[in-house]
């Protein structure tokens, strides 16, 4: 689309990755501009700004957030700030007349997740939730073959994402911001692809932690989760989270007649997938070579796709707040040693 046609977005938050692949992947997305900026640090919101031609009129600090209602350049605002501060910068956006794409994981709290819904259906204003992998040509093979029957009856998902969050201090190690440690980090993407794989929502969980509180960043927050999902056709998922060894990001469904493989699954970029199908007692391994679009322009695009439509997004709010009961439930049943029914 031409730049005059294009939804204009604001991004609130300049951390890691607003910066390193957010405002990157508006030079390469088709429906949505870069139209403002929010930050709390004014000189690099500056720097920012002059780097992507952004005019100082377009630079918002947190106190001055609710005035992007004057902003005619600002159709969508997407929240890339600490997760517990996801629900007041949705409210207050939608409050503003703002559609809102927000960062995974959606909030802390279901009930959270919940007043975000709320409040853009007040205003009757879209609200996505940043499931990157969900706009990924690899998963979407992944579900469409999964779905398809080819490979028979779906049994088991083993899921794998983790990586060592050091150092210590940062707000993913307190729990009153980041609502819990890997898993609403990066086990949500296990559980998210759990869900999408098999287009079903899990019966019941189970799930058991491993914590060193003696290491400074451990003392609020998980370590080591892993968690299982039982789904009522019969699929189990297995699938691990971790903030303490080298990264390892793998997702492979087990199913009758073949199994798919993802490795890496949940990166930016670089994701490999092959898969064996059965015929006449041989197996038969092959790679699927698939293009690797930018996964941030894809998401931004499908909201401004949506938003300019006034169309619901593929990953909906509800999509978040399922996730969100879902790793409350998970937390109960490691806490109580027991499984949790949903
Ligand atoms: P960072 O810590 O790098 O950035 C967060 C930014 O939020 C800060 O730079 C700051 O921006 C702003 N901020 C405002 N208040 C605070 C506060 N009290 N403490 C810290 N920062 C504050 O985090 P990330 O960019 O890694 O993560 C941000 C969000 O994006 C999270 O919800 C995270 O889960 C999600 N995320 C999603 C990924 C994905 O693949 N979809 C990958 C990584 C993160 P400023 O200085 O401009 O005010």
């Amino acid at each position: 689309l031409p730049p005059e046609e294009r939804l204009g977005f604001a991004v609130v938050g300049l951390g890691e990755l607003a910066l390193h692949q957010v405002l990157p992947a508006f030079g390469r997305a088709k429906r949505c501009r870069l139209a403002a900026l929010v930050s709390g640090d004014a000189d690099k919101a500056r720097a920012v700004a002059s780097q992507y031609g952004i005019g100082r009129e377009n630079l918002y600090d947190y106190k001055a957030y609710d005035r992007l209602a004057d902003d005619p350049a600002v159709d969508v605002v997407y929240i890339i700030l600490p997760n517990s501060m996801h629900l007041e910068f949705t409210s207050r956006a939608a409050a503003a007349g703002k559609h809102v794409l927000c960062e995974k994981p959606m909030a802390t709290s279901a009930a959270d997740c919940e007043a975000m819904i709320a409040a853009c259906e007040k205003a009757k204003k879209q609200l996505m939730i940043a499931y990157r992998c969900q706009y990924e040509p690899h998963h979407r093979e992944a579900i469409r073959l999964a779905r398809s029957g080819e490979l028979g009856p779906l049994r088991l998902i083993e899921a794998t994402n983790g990586q060592n969050q050091g150092p210590p201090g940062q707000w993913r190690h307190r729990k009153a911001l980041a609502g819990g440690g890997s898993l609403p980090d990066v086990g949500i993407y296990c559980l998210n692809a759990a869900r999408y794989i098999t287009g079903e929502e899990p019966s019941e969980v189970s799930a058991q932690v491993l914590t060193d509180s003696s290491d400074p960043r451990f003392a609020e927050v998980e370590d080591r989760i892993a968690f299982q999902l039982k789904f009522p056709s019969g699929v189990l998922a297995d699938c691990r989270s971790y903030y303490s060894a080298h990264e390892s990001r793998r997702c492979r469904v087990m199913a009758e007649r073949g199994w798919i493989d993802m490795d890496p699954a949940f990166s930016y970029q670089g994701l490999r997938m092959k898969v064996a199908r059965v015929e006449r007692g041989a197996e038969h391994v092959s790679e699927v070579r698939l293009p690797s679009p930018d996964q941030f322009a894809a998401e931004m695009d499908h909201m401004a796709e949506r938003a300019a439509r006034g169309e619901r997004p593929h990953t909906p709010g509800e999509e978040g707040l399922q996730d969100q009961r879902i790793i409350e439930a998970i937390y109960r049943a490691a806490r109580e040693g027991r499984p949790v029914p949903l």
